[in-house]
């Protein structure tokens, strides 16, 4: 039984993330408790080392394909390696994070009637052949290549999510993330933009994977965080019925090929670092740009504010710092 306090008392499962990091530091700011839990697979301690001595901030080192027993009110599942070589080291792992883990938090909710966020990503649509992606597309997913553990992982937690809400009245919150980018990325996380930004920043040839024609539309961090607490602040339905599940896109509708990617930031930077090209991965979807009309419509005309030429400095003034102290 937990102690009675009037504080809302949050769970975010990853919150030692690149994402899950900021989420918690605003859901603090705001009075918030926040249990953190997360195996630091990719996350990282110096990502939470400010809370760790906040009243109102717990770790748990756990791993979320085993059940978790706690008292909480809501709950934010941003558990997942989101980098490409990270969810490829070890796929049958990833999938498990994805299914287990989603199974597990939704028990978890079920038991206590809590609202559920759930972190679901572009992926869900695959290599898409509509463009721009509006939700009602069902995607295009390769169901056995090297990125399926995670594209397929995410989709089958969709279905988890919406069956406990069809079948035990659930109230969840799907949210489908387009690339994000800020500080706290991990310098090996692998992901474009922190490759390119480390890369420049040491002097060391950008690494273009094909001809770097393909596109991806890319969300400053702090946006798509408004954007999950909006969607989660949603009151529920009338009588007190589930609120807007969604699933809801999230992130920036401007597109950029690769190559530009990597020509603003070898401006920004100010390196001289040469352009050098690579296989592209196989299922290397060539074209990304979220549709976000109902965003607007249902997030009180959420919209990104942050252009991608501000949201680099910013990263680079992160990873500059980061990489000189060593
Ligand atoms: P990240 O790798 O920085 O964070 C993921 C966190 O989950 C890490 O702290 C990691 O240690 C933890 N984790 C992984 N497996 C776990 C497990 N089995 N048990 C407990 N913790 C585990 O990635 P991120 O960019 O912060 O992504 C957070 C979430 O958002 C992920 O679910 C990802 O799929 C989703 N997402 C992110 C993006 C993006 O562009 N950043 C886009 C789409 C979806
Ligand atoms: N990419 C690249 N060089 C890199 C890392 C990635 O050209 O060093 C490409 C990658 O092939 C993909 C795009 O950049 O086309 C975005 O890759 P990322 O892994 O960031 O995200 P995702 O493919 O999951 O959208």
């Amino acid at each position: 039984m937990r102690k009675y306090n009037a504080r809302k008392r949050i769970l975010v499962t990853g919150g030692a993330g690149f994402l899950g990091s900021h989420l918690i530091d605003r859901l603090i700011a705001r009075g918030d408790e926040v249990l953190c839990v997360d195996n630091l697979f990719t996350g990282a301690k110096r990502n939470i080392e400010h809370l760790l001595s906040h009243p109102h901030f717990e770790f748990m080192r756990h791993d979320v394909t085993v059940p978790l027993q706690v008292e909480v009110d809501q709950i934010y599942n941003l558990a997942c390696p989101a980098s490409p070589i990270h969810y490829q080291h070890d796929p049958v792992q990833t999938t498990k994070t994805s299914v287990h883990g989603a199974i597990n938090m939704l028990e978890l909710a079920k038991r206590l009637k809590a609202r559920t966020f759930q972190a679901s990503t572009s992926e869900v649509y695959g290599d898409p052949s509509v463009h721009p992606q509006t939700e009602a597309y069902w995607g295009n997913v390769n169901p056995i290549g090297i990125r399926s553990c995670y594209d397929e992982g995410k989709r089958c937690a969709e279905t988890l999510f919406f069956d406990y809400h069809r079948q035990y009245g659930l109230d969840i919150r799907v949210a489908r993330i387009f690339n994000t980018y800020g500080p706290r990325m991990h310098p090996n996380d692998g992901r474009v933009v922190s490759n390119f930004i480390v890369q420049a920043l040491r002097g060391e040839d950008i690494t273009i994977y094909g001809e770097g024609q393909q596109t991806r539309s890319f969300c400053f961090v702090d946006d798509l965080i408004e954007g999950f607490i909006r969607f989660m602040d949603l009151p529920r339905g009338e009588n007190g019925a589930p609120g807007f599940p969604g699933p809801i896109n999230l992130g920036n509708p401007g597109e950029f090929t690769i190559r530009q990617l990597a020509e603003m930031v070898i401006e920004l930077t100010g390196a001289k670092s040469k352009l050098v090209f690579q296989q592209l991965p196989s299922d290397d979807p060539m074209q990304r740009q979220p549709d976000i009309s109902r965003a607007r419509e249902y997030l009180n005309d959420w919209e990104p504010r942050v252009q991608l030429r501000e949201g680099l400095q910013r990263t680079i003034a992160y990873f500059d710092g980061l990489l000189s102290a060593g």
